[in-house]
């Protein structure tokens, strides 16, 4: 039974979930974290018994698709039996995960075996220093070992995410392209989002549109764009016949929000309703501190659901509205 489904005062329903396992992670991209962390108590972080509760509750309101994300997913323990007992759940229609890749060639094979059916791997640059400095102490060969497991164990989507920077990344776009369609594999690129209070640059200062994009890559490669819809927030473009899709999330540049069906769960269960706006739900006190938690949850959820906000409202010139970073939201 999939009733009532989760449905906002603006009328849209929420079919998407994506949660955080975690706020941890072993890289500290310059954009997602600041250098010096602190990382929460585990006993703060929903257990993976609440995260299956959780998303056979999300499953039973009317969300279809699940995306597991953090922090960095992979590093999370007990992850493979997070996505084994989501992979069963009967209404789910896609299970997917975001991850930096780094440990994708260890725990691919696994991951597809437990029912997961789409990835994205996020790959800011191919160059070995450039994506040292990106990511502050990454290993890029890690990450191209993890790409080909997730190639070679076939799961049905395979997708990289790019966040461009003006003076750190943007010049490499084609190249990054050029990858994508070798591999035969999906690209998006993100403009940078005002999450948290980082050291290394302003983020306004950086800021490079999705259109400013595409003609760096229009000047090496021949794009038009496509009616592809994802239900999501990216636009895609494609390169002649060639099957790789080239998507553009423009948070800034192309607002999305009117067809928005999806809400967010931080890795403390924190129900964010939107990316770019405060409005949330403690789900973790429902289930922890209610005698019967599905009932709690259930509840929590659909009272919470009329407060999802119409819009987001990011402003790069007053920089740091939201003061969550992207790793404690879940990206
Ligand atoms: N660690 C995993 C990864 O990097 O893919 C999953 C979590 S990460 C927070 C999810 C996505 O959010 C990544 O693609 C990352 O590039 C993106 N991201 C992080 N901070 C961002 C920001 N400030 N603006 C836009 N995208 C951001
Ligand atoms: Fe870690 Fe992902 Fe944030 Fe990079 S974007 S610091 S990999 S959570």
């Amino acid at each position: 039974m999939q009733s009532p489904t989760l449905i906002d005062s603006f009328g849209r329903a929420i079919t998407y979930a994506r949660l955080s396992v975690t706020d941890r992670c072993d890289l500290r991209c310059v954009y997602c974290m600041a250098e010096d962390m602190t990382f929460l108590p585990r006993t703060e972080v929903l257990s993976i018994e609440e995260l299956t509760l959780l998303g056979e509750t999300l499953c039973e309101l009317g969300v279809t698709k699940l995306r597991i994300t953090g922090g960095e997913p992979l590093i999370r323990g007990g992850i493979i039996k997070l996505m084994q007992n989501l992979g069963q759940l009967p209404l789910l229609q896609e299970l997917c995960l975001t991850t930096n890749g780094t440990h994708l060639a260890q725990y691919a094979q696994a991951l597809k075996d437990a029912g997961v059916d789409r990835i994205n791997i996020s790959l800011d640059s191919l160059n070995p220093e450039r994506f040292r400095e990106l990511t502050r102490f990454g290993d890029v060969q890690q990450v191209l070992a993890g790409i080909k497991a997730a190639q070679q164990v076939g799961f049905k989507h395979i997708k990289l995410n790019c966040v461009a920077l003006k003076h750190y990344n943007a010049d490499e776009a084609p190249d990054l392209v050029s990858f994508a369609l070798d591999e035969g594999l999906d690209i998006s690129f993100i403009e940078e989002m005002p999450l948290g209070r980082i050291n290394s640059h302003g983020r306004e200062a950086e800021f490079i549109s999705s259109a400013d994009l595409r003609n760096k890559i229009g000047a090496r490669f021949d794009l038009h764009a496509i009616a592809h819809n994802s239900g999501g927030p990216a636009r895609y473009w494609q390169v002649n016949n060639n099957t790789s899709r080239i998507g553009f999330i423009s948070p800034h540049s192309e607002n999305f929000c009117s067809s928005c069906n999806r809400i967010r769960v931080t890795a403390t269960g924190k129900l964010i309703l939107c990316l770019g706006q405060e409005n949330s739900a403690d789900l973790r006190a429902a289930i922890r501190e209610h005698e019967f938690p599905e009932v709690a949850l259930r509840n929590t959820l659909l009272n919470a659901i009329v407060y999802k906000p119409e819009k987001h409202d990011f402003d790069l010139q007053n920089e740091t509205q939201i003061l969550r970073f992207m790793n404690a939201t879940g990206g």
